[in-house]
């Protein structure tokens, strides 16, 4: 047993684990539990806990059925919300997924699927760091306990009580997050009311990923305390300010920022901006996984500082990319604007990664930034500018990802092929369905 896994043995027992929660996601990011008696802690460590498979999206093929889970002992955590009375605790811990047929990782598992894209990225001599900024909303519930769509304050962008009433939720949230080892940066009400955003500390892009899982069970089960829904659906509300998930990237080589150049008039090195070149070459088939909801494209709309265009920008909140201001060796970092939370963090990650490390691989030039509001743009200024469009509907993203290479490479062919399965799906779901704004719109006037 190694030192991490006899610890967290030794932790078990201090707490008075009774449960252990063994985690993972499927391929749409949706955590999925097996649970255990503590006692068989050991065993998970030497052996792994066998399950079956076949019901997990896009696990399935029935002949692969049986799976293994090889918990990460760096990722045991005691479970705030679950408290109880009698003195006893449940704990989770994140798993790798393995095919029990081969023992090695299973081409299925989002988290092997991240691994595979930074072992790719060691082997360059990076390590990849990671902080996601994801904004979420809180409803209130009707009767039967269903969600509704109406908030529970009036407050606007760092507004404090008593406007913020949500204040007090946001703060267990975070006394809850805290307990599970997170270090939280910052929180603030977001623009749109009823809606927030906590920043917590960059990682290693895998522990962000694992982070991003964790944030939103701990936001909807602390939330459910207080009679709240909280939401990381992109658009919930029409003409209002979405949630997104921008992401902060840099590339450390032995402790060193090299997304850093204090003498580059934005301070990014060469390395930097191939990466952003990367991530703008392949924006539209990144969009696939980085939005990969039907409603994740009413976000990406012009006004509400959700980007549109394939553009980066030092300053302007309407670029796909921003450069943000801070200018210290460690801070220096591109943030990717386009991400919502309903992504699977593990693929995102993955994906935006994978782009940015084939610009450098193909030392790729970066445009020059783009200053102005991109949003006021018409379509020649655009093109003058040579400004592409995000992809504007889920149907459109998946064919951009299926014409890319390099994000499929970098997703696999188990990973792509159950995505692509599943969202076509969805497309064609929403397609044969009709919607309240064409009620609105029809019903009456034909
Ligand atoms: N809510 C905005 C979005 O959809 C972002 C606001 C911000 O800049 O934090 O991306
Ligand atoms: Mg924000
Ligand atoms: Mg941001």
């Amino acid at each position: 047993l190694s030192t991490d896994a006899r610890r967290v043995l030794e932790r078990i027992d201090e707490h008075n684990v009774d449960f252990l929660r063994l985690q993972f996601t499927d391929i749409l990011g949706t955590v999925k539990n097996v649970s255990v008696p503590a006692s068989q802690a050991e065993k998970a460590f030497t052996e792994g806990i066998y399950f079956d498979g076949s019901s997990i999206e896009g696990f399935v093929r029935i002949q692969e059925s049986d799976m293994r889970l090889t918990p990460d002992p760096s990722t045991f955590a005691i479970l705030p919300w679950r408290d109880r009375d009698d003195g006893t605790a449940s704990a989770r811990l994140i798993c790798d997924v393995m095919n029990t047929s081969t023992g090695e990782p299973f081409a299925g598992d989002p988290r092997g699927v991240l691994q595979r894209v930074l072992d790719r990225a060691e082997g360059m001599g990076y390590e990849v760091n990671a902080a996601p900024e994801p904004e979420f909303f809180l409803f209130e519930h009707d009767e039967e306990g269903g969600a509704t769509t109406k908030t529970n304050d009036a407050g606007g962008y760092f507004d404090l009580a008593p406007k913020d009433l949500a204040s007090d939720v946001r703060r267990d949230i975070i006394y809850g997050l805290e307990e599970m080892g997170f270090e939280i940066e910052a929180s603030h009400h977001e623009v749109a009311q009823g809606q927030h955003e906590i920043n917590f500390t960059y990682d290693d892009a895998l522990t962000t990923a694992d982070n991003v899982a964790t944030f939103r069970s701990v936001v909807r089960a602390i939330a459910a305390q207080h009679d709240l829904h909280a939401t990381f659906m992109p658009k919930p509300i029409a003409r209002v300010n979405g949630s997104g998930m921008h992401t902060h990237l840099s590339l450390f080589d032995d402790g060193e920022n090299v997304f850093h150049d204090g003498a580059d008039e934005f301070d990014l090195s060469e390395i930097a901006k191939q990466f952003v070149a990367g991530i703008l070459d392949h924006a539209p088939a990144v969009t696939a996984i980085c939005n990969p909801t039907i409603n994740s494209y009413k976000r990406l709309v012009p006004g509400y500082e959700a980007p549109v265009y394939v553009a980066w920008s030092d300053r302007n909140r309407s670029a796909l990319v921003r450069k943000p201001a801070a200018r210290t060796p460690a801070a220096s970092r591109i943030e990717l604007r386009s991400p919502d939370p309903s992504c699977n963090p593990y693929l995102a990650l993955a994906v935006m990664i994978a782009a940015g490390i084939d610009g450098i691989e193909r030392e790729l030039d970066a445009p020059d930034p783009v200053r102005e509001n991109i949003y006021e743009f018409d379509e020649q200024r655009r093109a003058e500018y040579g400004i592409d469009t995000l992809p504007t509907t889920l149907a459109e993203s998946i064919d951009a990802l299926e014409a890319d290479e390099v994000v499929l490479d970098a997703l696999g062919d188990h990973a792509a092929e159950t995505f692509v399965a599943a969202k076509r799906e969805e497309v064609t779901d929403y397609r044969v369905s009709v919607s309240e704004w064409e009620k609105d719109r029809y019903l009456e006037t034909f």
